[in-house]
């Protein structure tokens, strides 16, 4: 007789998109087995409370890096069509381009002009041969085709596609639990160590000042969300994917945690799927205005009626605790909803139902700015984190490839190399 195998407890922390997909990834791995495997995710304040749930949700083979876009691509496909993605989180595919628009001095695109805080580009380009023109498709009857001043089409349905990110993770939690993963709400203090040899019981919370070689990750401490109560969960593998703030339990990942604004508006009809970057300018030529810089805007038409508009970046707000509410700058949602409704009538007419603030995972980490994914030098502490700006695009392919790690010993689904964590030192 074979002997049993050896009980592994898996603990995700985060319950952002790259937390829950990665629950999702192992509760349906081939060898997965609840006999065997223990899988907790533990979630500060509520699933997809960053990020994941305030992102514009667009998934795109020609993101970065391209060993997890293309793959994730694929996989975000196969897993709207294993369980009514269209239905459940709005999957479709969907048009992508760039634009220039120039707007003509309104009253209420006065607010433009003094959009003069340093904003800061989210990051996501492309690195194709875009298809240029001066006009519109004609498809794009939702933005003015007076103000717009050049088009370039990025991709087309072939290759982009988008998701309602907040029901995409909740969509994904779900599926692992009913596939026998455990979801609690509580807030992960530290990350406990004993020495690796054995030769001491001790265990002691991970530090900055750890020799990360001697050592082996034992269990996590938390703090239930509705008891208070601090927990010991013991762990023979721990996957942190606190997005942000994945430094305050491990230091050595530095991350530049990036606020970004965005806003939501329900219009009165259903618009076509398009997914449009882009940089809006006032005509006016007074001197003021002409100091002004164009704002930068995200501007995504979702399935139910909705357009997500999100701006651009910025360092004026140091990142919460985990958990505590992100501060919201009313102007910044202002400038946002002014320069959007200057270029559309559709918009301008519709209702403002959401104005958003939240934290991309942006690593700072010297040559490479690829998200870490794999071992750590700490044995049993796998690290998924820092997706900056295509977190929702690249999570199943992460998640994926974590569950292969855990339960196989290896990815094979792709080639992890580059994103090695232990690249930073
Ligand atoms: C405005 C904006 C638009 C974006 N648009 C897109 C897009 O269109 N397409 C795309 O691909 N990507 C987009 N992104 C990027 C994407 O949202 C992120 O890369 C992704 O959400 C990161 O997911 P995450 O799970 O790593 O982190 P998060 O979503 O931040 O989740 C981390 C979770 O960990 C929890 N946590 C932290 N610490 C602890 C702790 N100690 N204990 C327990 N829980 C803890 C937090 O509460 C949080 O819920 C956008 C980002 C922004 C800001």
């Amino acid at each position: 007789m074979s002997a049993p195998e050896e009980k592994q407890n898996i603990v995700i922390i985060g319950g952002g998109i790259i937390g829950c997909t990665t629950a999702y990834y192992l509760t349906h791995h081939p060898q997965f087995k609840p006999s065997v495997h223990t899988i907790t995710l533990i979630e500060a304040a509520k699933l997809a409370n960053g990020a994941s749930g305030k992102a514009g949700g667009l998934l795109a083979a020609w993101a970065n890096p391209s060993n997890l876009a293309r793959l994730s691509f694929d996989l975000h496909d196969q897993l709207a069509r294993d369980h009514n993605g269209a239905e459940l989180w709005g999957y479709r595919r969907v048009q992508c381009g760039q634009l220039t628009a120039v707007v003509s001095q309104r009253k209420d695109t006065s607010k433009l002009e003094s959009s003069s805080h340093p904003n800061i580009d989210l990051g996501k380009w492309w690195a194709g041969d875009p298809k240029k023109s001066s006009v519109l498709p004609h498809d794009l009857d939702w933005f003015d085709h007076k103000s717009a001043q050049t088009y370039e089409e990025f991709a087309d349905t072939s290759s982009t596609a988008q998701v309602h990110p907040f029901q995409f993770t909740n969509s994904m939690a779900r599926l692992a639990e009913q596939s026998g993963a455990r979801i609690i709400m509580g807030k992960v203090e530290h990350i406990n160590c004993c020495n690796a040899d054995g030769a001491s019981e001790s265990t002691s919370p991970l530090t900055s000042f750890d020799d990360l070689t001697q050592k082996k990750v034992v269990s996590v401490t938390y703090v239930d969300k509705i008891t208070l109560e601090q927990h010991i969960l013991p762990a023979t593998t721990v996957v942190l994917a606190a997005g942000p703030w994945t430094p305050t339990l491990f230091p050595r990942v530095r991350i530049h945690p990036l606020r970004a604004h965005s806003v939501t508006i329900k219009l009165k009809r259903p618009v076509s799927a398009y997914c449009l970057f882009s940089d809006i300018r006032l005509s006016d030529s007074r001197p003021t205005v002409g100091a002004a810089k164009p704002i930068s805007l995200e501007i995504y038409a979702r399935p139910n009626n909705e357009v997500y508009i999100c701006g651009q970046g910025d360092l004026d707000i140091p990142l919460p605790p985990p958990g505590n509410a992100v501060e919201i700058s009313p102007d910044t949602c202002h400038d946002i909803i002014n320069a959007a409704m200057s270029v559309s009538d559709e918009l301008r007419n519709g209702k403002v139902t959401g104005r958003r603030a939240c934290y991309l995972p942006t690593l700072d980490v010297g040559a490479s700015s690829d998200p870490l994914v794999g071992h750590t030098e700490l044995a049993g502490l796998v690290l998924a984190t820092g997706h900056s700006c295509w977190g929702i695009s690249n999570a199943p392919a992460t998640g994926k490839a974590i569950s292969e790690l855990i339960i196989d010993g290896k990815v094979s689904c792709m080639d992890v190399a580059s994103l090695d964590p232990r690249r930073i030192r």
